[in-house]
């Protein structure tokens, strides 16, 4: 592992999938932080798309004259870890880690819920970023697109906030940069924190679809098309255009 951060209060540390929503969280850092690190959890995904996508896209943003290449006042990308979390696979009865279909449960939740999931992610990536010296924390959960999710909720993340620093002795601040903005919202996003190349590389390199698709190149990115994650994207990208095509033609 290599040396911890030099400014706490400067560092970031971004639970970074690879996901559409992860990656805009990475830009959202890079723009704020002087130095910023990512952790992916692997625990036995379906499909491990993401984890490569997670590679492309890091690799594009540490190139000279982009967002993660530490000039101009922006941050610069650092090490990247990879934690892996087993017993979070053997544990978890759904779709995302078995071959079963994508489904609503009873319950009105996604056969993809993982229980807690982020709960964990977070108690993890808090005891990463103290032994890393780095205080701010960003993840890219969001109450909008409410899909059912109770450890996505605002509350949620400010209780676990506060259990974090408690059990930790340490003031770490979690950031939600996607909390109250929905999946248009965070194709605009993209756009204001790095224009059409950081767009671009959203839409084509981070990945959403259930099914693991990276054959299918879409106006919003690659994916099945069909599934629940890809018909959410696909509707947040024409709600970001048509929200374009207004601005341009009052
Ligand atoms: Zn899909």
């Amino acid at each position: 592992m290599s040396e911890p951060a030099a400014d706490p209060a400067s560092s970031a540390l971004v639970l970074f999938s690879g996901g559409q929503d992860s990656t805009v969280c990475l830009g959202w850092a890079l723009q704020r932080f002087s130095h910023v690190e990512t952790v992916g959890f692997d625990y036995g995904q379906r499909h491990r798309v993401e984890l490569e996508c997670r590679r492309t896209i890091r690799a594009a943003l540490a190139q000279p004259g982009t967002l993660g290449d530490g000039r101009d006042g922006r941050g610069a990308l650092g090490p990247d870890h990879v934690l892996s979390l087993d017993a979070l696979g053997l544990i978890s009865e759904t779709a995302l880690t078995r071959e079963t279909e994508i489904a609503m449960t009873e319950g009105g939740l996604p056969s993809t819920f993982v229980p807690g999931r982020n709960l964990i992610f977070l108690t993890f990536a808090a005891a990463l970023a103290y032994r890393r010296g780095i205080r701010h924390v960003v993840l890219g959960v969001c109450e909008t697109d409410y899909s059912g999710y109770p450890d996505c909720r605002d509350d949620t993340i400010k209780a676990m906030q506060v259990a974090l620093n408690l059990g930790m002795e340490t003031r770490i601040v979690l950031h939600t940069p996607l909390m109250w903005i929905d999946k248009a919202g965070t194709f605009a996003l993209a756009d204001t924190i790095g224009g059409q190349p950081f767009a671009d590389l959203v839409i084509r390199e981070s990945h959403s679809c259930y099914l693991g698709d990276r054959a299918r190149l879409h106006p919003w990115g690659h994916g099945c098309g069909e599934c629940p994650a890809c018909r959410l994207r696909a509707e947040g990208f024409a709600r970001y255009r048509s929200a374009i095509a207004k601005e341009v033609s009052p």
